[in-house]
């Protein structure tokens, strides 16, 4: 007879947390999972896939103007938000019921409200006592605010997603990929959008031609981009509209509807108990975990946005496989962090896979770069002045692509493809020897044969 009420107990049914219960109960373990708000967590409820959808209405601006130029007439073209967002939510509603009726499929508890640790085997929610012999750490992160004046009325992006109105001017402060988005979505759907960031360029963190590719591209659009910008405090005005003190903006100040801060997330470990029952944190306040998801204390594991290593939905669900294989299935599996694909889902929208060149410079020393900036096909009947760009990072010794970038439309669908390339190491050689299709933007990345500078 085990001690235990289960073999395994997670906190948080997001990306991660719902996938180890599901195959930890496929494997036959008896597990628990709480949940203090929503099951499917940030990315379903206000993540990536709301955010996706909100990206598709906003690109429906440019369709139907774009649309002329190949002989559309389209009139009397209006767009509700009202609509938008109600659309959005029976969608993300019923994607919820889908995460839970897969808990149930694997007779996994699903437990209703806010967990705490007692101690490395007990975790209290409410009144209630429940022991396992391990412990998931699975609750993700929380958009952070800064306190300076008047912060209280300003939105993250948990609350866009739930806006009334659509803000007919709007500061979105932060120059990361979510503030990138949300200024495509807001400006695609009518808004007047001002970003405000502190840094030398949005996007930090990516290839530094796609900063500023996609800075031009944005500001094509409309998009005011303030840098080395901040915002020192918010009034909100008698006639009900915000007054924001920035940097970097005439007179100082800025009048808009809405602002929304975008300036990063805090992992979820506040009033969770984990410090007390010996987990170690990090400065941040993010798990600290080996590459098998295990904490400091040996029966408590984490896995993602909570751990602090990449923040993505596909990397928080191969985690929690990871954990449920190591600690059910017979096989310690670690995580592989490399190479992991990205996208920035802007006007237009970025994908990205492997190192950028300035740390491909740093890591290997001679590298090869390869780039084209072209204005797609689509865009000669629409009159649209937008371009893409492609690149390749190339290692000069190995001659093997080592990353891989993109600005323009589909960018994303076409790195999940490159990205096999480069995980699978191939060459640029390799690459050359690949046929294109004809005509789409992707045959770019087998078309590269100019080397545009080599370190
Ligand atoms: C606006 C936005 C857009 C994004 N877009 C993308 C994208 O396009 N692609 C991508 O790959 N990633 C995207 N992400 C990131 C992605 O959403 C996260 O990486 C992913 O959700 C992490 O999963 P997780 O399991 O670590 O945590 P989460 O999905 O955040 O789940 C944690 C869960 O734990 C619950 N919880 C927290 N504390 C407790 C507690 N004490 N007791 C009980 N329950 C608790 C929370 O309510 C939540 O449901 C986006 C994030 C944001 C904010």
């Amino acid at each position: 007879m085990t001690p235990f009420d289960y073999d395994l107990f997670t906190i948080g049914a997001g990306s991660g947390g719902v996938r180890a219960s599901r195959m930890a109960g496929q494997f036959g373990a008896r597990v628990a999972i709480a949940e203090n708000y929503r099951i499917g967590g940030t990315c379903v409820i206000r993540g990536c896939i709301p955010k996706k959808l909100l990206a598709y209405a906003a690109h429906y601006a440019e369709d139907l103007e774009d649309a002329r130029g190949f002989g559309w007439t389209i009139e009397g073209a209006t767009f509700s938000w009202a609509a938008l967002i109600a659309n959005k939510d029976r969608e993300i509603a019923r994607l919820s019921g889908i995460y839970a009726e897969a808990l149930a499929r694997a007779n996994v508890a699903v437990i209703e409200g806010t967990a705490r640790l007692i101690d490395a085997h007990t975790v209290a929610i409410g009144e209630r006592r429940i022991t396992a012999r391990n412990i998931l750490v699975a609750t993700g992160g929380w958009p952070s605010k800064p306190a300076i004046p008047g912060i209280e009325h300003a939105i993250t992006s948990n609350e866009a997603f739930e806006l009334k109105v659509l803000p007919r001017r709007v500061l979105i402060v932060g120059g990361g990929y979510v503030a990138a988005e949300f200024a495509g979505i807001f400006e695609g759907l009518g808004s007047e959008v001002t970003i405000a960031y502190r840094g030398e360029q949005i996007l930090r963190g990516f290839d530094d031609d796609v900063r500023t590719h996609l800075h031009d591209e944005m500001g094509k659009k409309g998009v005011h981009i303030l840098l080395k910008s901040t915002v020192s405090r918010i009034a909100r005005r008698a006639e009900g509209t915000l007054e924001a003190s920035l940097s970097g903006a005439p007179g100082g100040a800025l009048e808009c509807d809405a602002v929304m801060f975008a300036t990063g997330r805090t992992a979820n470990t506040a009033r969770l108990g984990l410090a007390e029952s010996g987990v170690k944190l990090d400065e941040e306040g993010g798990v600290v975990v080996d590459r098998f998801c295990r904490s400091s204390v040996g029966n408590i594991y984490a896995v993602g946005d909570v751990t602090h290593r990449l923040a993505l939905t596909p990397v928080a669900i191969r985690e929690g496989a990871a954990v449920a294989t190591t600690l059910f299935g017979g096989l310690q599996t670690p995580v592989d962090h490399n190479d992991v694909p990205s996208a920035v889902f802007s006007q237009p929208p970025v994908g990205t896979v492997g190192l950028t060149e300035s740390e491909a410079a740093a890591k290997l020393g001679k590298v090869d770069i390869y780039k084209a900036s072209f204005r797609p096909l689509r865009h000669t009947l629409s009159g649209r002045d937008e371009r893409t760009l492609v690149k390749l990072v190339v290692d000069s010794t190995t001659q093997r692509v080592v990353g891989a970038h993109m600005v323009g439309a589909d960018a994303p669908e076409i790195i999940q493809g490159i990205a096999l390339a480069v995980k699978a190491g191939l060459t640029k050689a390799q690459f050359d020897q690949t046929v294109g299709i004809h005509p789409t933007a992707a045959e770019e990345f087998v078309t590269l044969r100019e080397k545009f500078s080599a370190s």
